[in-house]
């Protein structure tokens, strides 16, 4: 295969990285890599340059502050996984970190890649629809509601970098998925948050952009148990349908998963 050509830059800071960005409305941002990189080896992206902000220490960050768990988009999945602050606070967040991919992917995969490349299988999308996040870019803040708009994309304008995600602190907070055995990715994956009365139920891997299950949420805000969901049925028909499984056989996962969030919820 003939390799093509494009520039590598490594940015030394966020300003730094939107001048370059500016310059050059055809390049795009590097950060963990471990999807830009495949993307680029299958020719599915073609920059004419790649500005690195991998080395950002301004965007990789922890922080517990006034209840909100706030996380720099340059912090790699391990370091959410492992954070002892995380942990205490959104336990469900620190494991669904620890869930995504393997030990190298985690190493390098970051939380503000996984949200701008918003594939239909990834975990961190429904952790920040449940827990209701706010996605905070170079210009502006977005709510979760408003930020996953399709499979692949999101509300992010051209040139628009995220810095930090902001995650409110739940009473109660479950995650579980089936992984795809090779991958790990989310075949489905749902994230359960109870906060005061409110309940959200999100919902990947099943669909082409993460959602959200109302009728989940109403049951569960009067009873918060497993047993509220027996006899709600999903409705496969928005469902995604392939090699690794039917759209029934995805809906059917996605109320196994639900009833096992809320059991982890409420360990
Ligand atoms: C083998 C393998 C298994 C995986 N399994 C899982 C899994 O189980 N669950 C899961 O959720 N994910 C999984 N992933 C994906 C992984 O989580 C990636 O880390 C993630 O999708 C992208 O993050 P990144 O930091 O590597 O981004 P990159 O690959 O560097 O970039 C991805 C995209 O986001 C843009 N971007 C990056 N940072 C920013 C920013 N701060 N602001 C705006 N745009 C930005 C880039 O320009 C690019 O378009 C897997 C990946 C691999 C290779």
């Amino acid at each position: 295969m003939i390799p093509y050509a494009f520039t590598y830059r490594r940015a030394k800071s966020l300003d730094d990285a939107e001048a370059m960005l500016a310059a050059s409305p055809d390049a795009k941002l590097l950060a963990g890599g471990q999807t830009l990189i495949p993307a680029l080896k299958m020719r599915l992206a073609n920059p004419s340059e790649l500005i690195d902000i991998a080395a950002l220490e301004a965007l990789r960050f922890l922080a517990v502050r006034d209840r909100v768990v706030v996380v720099g988009a340059g912090a790699r999945h391990h370091e959410v996984a492992t954070s002892p602050e995380v942990r205490r606070a959104i336990p469900a967040l620190a494991e669904l970190a620890g869930s995504i991919g393997d030990p190298a992917v985690r190493q390098m995969g970051t939380l503000g890649g996984s949200l701008a490349n918003n594939d239909p299988a990834a975990d961190y999308p429904a952790a920040v629809l449940a827990l209701d996040a706010t996605i905070k870019t170079n210009r502006r803040e977005i709510r979760a509601g408003d930020f996953f708009t399709g499979m692949f994309a999101t509300a992010l304008e051209e040139r628009e970098i995220v810095t930090e995600v902001r995650f409110p602190v739940p009473e109660r907070a479950g995650y579980a998925k089936f992984a795809n055995p090779a991958s790990r990715y989310a075949m489905a994956g749902v994230f359960v948050a109870k906060a005061g009365p409110a309940v959200r139920v999100a919902v990947t891997g099943a669909a082409p952009c993460v959602f959200r299950i109302p009728a989940m949420e109403a049951a569960l805000a009067k009873n918060f148990s497993p047993d509220a969901l027996e006899d709600i049925e999903v409705d496969p028909g928005e469902m995604n349908s392939d090699l690794h499984g039917s759209a029934e056989y995805r809906a059917h996962l996605v109320g196994v998963m639900a009833r096992r969030a809320v059991e982890t919820a409420l360990r």
